[in-house]
């Protein structure tokens, strides 16, 4: 059976936790500039009609009460692995998708009881351990565990089982399937396919002609069939980080303030996930929207904000500026396979302001506890 575990309101959830004052309050998380959009909105801002992807303008006529905040992305990830390791305390066949959500293969964890029961543990440990809630879907197909955590939202736990499979599809509304847009669905509809059991009136060819590769996906699941399996192996290529700046800026300077903010963001982002790059990419969108990029490779590879910057720096001294700049950004890339113990200059604040050195053992203590203290060496006891 597969397990879709989803954490409720998980940004709204984590201000609420971090903010006891605003429990039981409509929380609206998301860009405040009239650009921006609600990234997540509590249960409470749900029931003023305040939904993700809104813009915030909107958000604010309704919900003029709302508490309105800006994301702490560096918190919700710290969170994230939290929920990720207690996860990965059942089973390690697991595939996080998003930062709030995973899938798991509960086959072989036959010792945590039944995956109804493994359901229940997993929402008893977040709630225990994180203090949020969480919903579970449980099916043995994939796309249908992702539909049955949704159900029951917030603190659900939905089973479909597999005599029930073939009942639930038949009567399945399409717009329900994960990848199933409005338009994808609109489309459909035309098609005479509402629910997914409709599927069945057409062949496989047909479908494929129709809808072209997704036919064929959906044909296969409107027949119990879903060949998406759980994929521990997503392996990290790189990571980056960009930013719009507010105004549009020509002083080489002024941008290595930047670089040096996305350097220490990218580098925190390596050491969590304990890899190190070797390539270290620049880019730069400038006033006119033409972008570009410009890689330099390491002599070695390394997880040290520090030596990001220093490349990145180089990158920009080296890059004739002829125009202002829009958007600036900072990547790593080439990294290498193995895990690394992870170096303790890293632990930023949740603010983003790196923590002192005389604060390390403490540092030390609270990542052990939470990751597990095989990953935890003190600097100086790692090459690098
Ligand atoms: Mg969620």
């Amino acid at each position: 059976m597969i397990i879709h575990v989803d954490m409720d309101a998980f940004f709204a959830s984590v201000e609420q936790l971090d903010n006891p004052e605003f429990s039981g309050k409509p929380v609206i998380v998301g860009g405040t500039s009239n650009r921006g959009v609600v990234a997540a909105s509590s249960y409470e801002a749900r029931k003023f009609g305040v939904y993700s992807a809104m813009p915030i303008f909107q958000a604010r006529q309704k919900c003029p009460q709302g508490i309105f905040i800006r994301p702490r992305g560096f918190r919700y990830k710290e969170v994230s692995i939290q929920v990720m390791s207690i996860l990965s305390s059942f089973t390690p066949v697991i595939e996080q998708v998003s930062i709030d959500e995973a899938f798991m293969d509960v086959a072989g964890c036959a010792i945590f009881g039944t995956p109804y029961e493994i359901g229940v543990k997993i929402k008893q440990s977040v709630k225990a351990e994180v203090s949020l809630n969480c919903s579970v879907g449980i099916a043995p197909l994939r796309f249908l565990a992702k539909i049955a955590s949704d159900m029951d939202k917030p603190d659900g736990l939905t089973v479909i089982a597999p005599d029930e499979v073939a009942a639930f599809i038949e009567t399945l509304p399409v717009s329900k399937i994960s990848g199933v847009g409005k338009q994808t669905a609109m489309h459909l509809e035309k098609m005479g396919i509402a629910i997914l059991g409709d599927v069945k009136k057409y062949t496989r060819e047909k479908l494929v002609a129709r809808l072209g590769k997704y036919g064929n996906r959906l044909y296969e699941l409107g027949n119990g069939i879903d060949r998406s399996e759980v994929n521990v192996h997503r392996p990290v290529k790189s990571i980056s980080t960009e930013e719009t700046l507010a105004k549009d800026i020509s002083d080489k300077d002024r941008l290595k303030k930047y670089l040096l903010k996305h350097s220490e963001d990218v580098g925190r982002q390596l050491r969590q996930k304990g890899r190190k790059a070797r390539t270290v990419t620049l880019k730069i969108k400038h006033s006119d929207f033409k972008q570009v990029t410009r890689q330099t490779k390491l002599p070695c590879y390394t997880f040290s904000s520090e030596k990001i910057y220093q490349a990145a720096v180089n990158l920009l001294e080296n890059y004739p500026l002829s125009k202002p700049v829009r958007l600036i950004g900072v990547g790593a890339s080439d990294l290498d396979n193995k895990k690394q113990a992870v170096q303790m200059d890293l632990f930023a604040g949740s603010d983003g302001g790196v923590e002192k050195w005389e604060k390390v053992d403490t540092i030390v203590d609270a990542i052990a506890e939470k990751f597990g203290k095989d990953v935890i060496t003190k600097a100086g006891l790692t090459g690098d």
